[in-house]
């Protein structure tokens, strides 16, 4: 298993979007999640923790994740990476049109390392794995790092992310969740894309025992 990260949850842009800064405690090395924004505010935290980050990740292609992309590649000289569905979706012109109109927001940059489900990014000392769980988009991942997962918009602490924006399916999302995320261990931190709940991190036990999704559509169904 891999190492424990640090992780720093900020939150960025207009749609106020967790960014995460996952480090390895070791070497110092981190990778930035979902920078939607404030790219001065991501940049000066890394310079006060340290941090060199190797490589932008997004959850999704929806642009409120993404925003900062293009402005931090340009300071950090780093690839972003998100799941090649999402890329190849958004990232054409009708597509990205229609999406841009539904977020009110321009999509930013492009992304230059397509990710597959269950490839490990390697980050000092950290082994980042990506599950694919399509359903909010067709190329949504959850990153998991250690015991710590980090969810986007798949999964929010007590509720699940909207599967009515193009591209989005609530089946195939409740199929996600059931078969990459409630097979990983009760007590795996769930990082959300967004602070929509009580609190901002859960566990999968309880999101097991207290997320309406999870209890009255997966596992009422078994
Ligand atoms: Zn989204
Ligand atoms: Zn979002």
């Amino acid at each position: 298993m891999s190492k424990q990260p640090n992780v720093e949850q900020m939150v960025t842009g207009a749609y106020q979007v967790n960014t995460y800064i996952v480090s390895c405690p070791e070497t110092k090395e981190c990778v930035i999640i979902d920078p939607g924004g404030d790219a001065e505010k991501i940049l000066h935290m890394l310079r006060d923790k340290g941090l060199q980050a190797l490589f932008i990740l997004n959850t999704h292609g929806h642009a409120d994740h993404t925003l900062a992309n293009m402005e931090l590649q340009k300071a950090l000289n780093i690839p972003v990476g998100m799941h090649k569905k999402d890329f190849l979706y958004f990232f054409q012109p009708d597509i990205q049109k229609k999406s841009e109109k539904e977020l009110g927001l321009a999509i930013s940059g492009t992304a230059d390392r397509l990710l597959q489900n269950s490839e490990i990014i390697k980050v000092g000392t950290l082994e980042i794995r990506v599950l694919h769980t399509p359903g909010h988009t067709p190329g949504s991942v959850c990153f998991l790092v250690g015991s710590n997962l980090f969810t986007g918009d798949t999964l929010f602490v007590g509720d699940v992310g909207r599967t009515d924006l193009t591209g989005g399916s609530l089946p195939t999302l409740l199929q996600s969740i059931k078969e990459k995320i409630l097979v990983l261990p009760v007590e795996t931190t769930a990082w959300p894309g967004h602070n929509y709940g009580e609190t901002p991190t859960s566990t999968l036990g309880w999101e097991m025992e207290e997320n309406p999704y999870i209890t009255d559509f997966i596992l009422a169904e078994e």
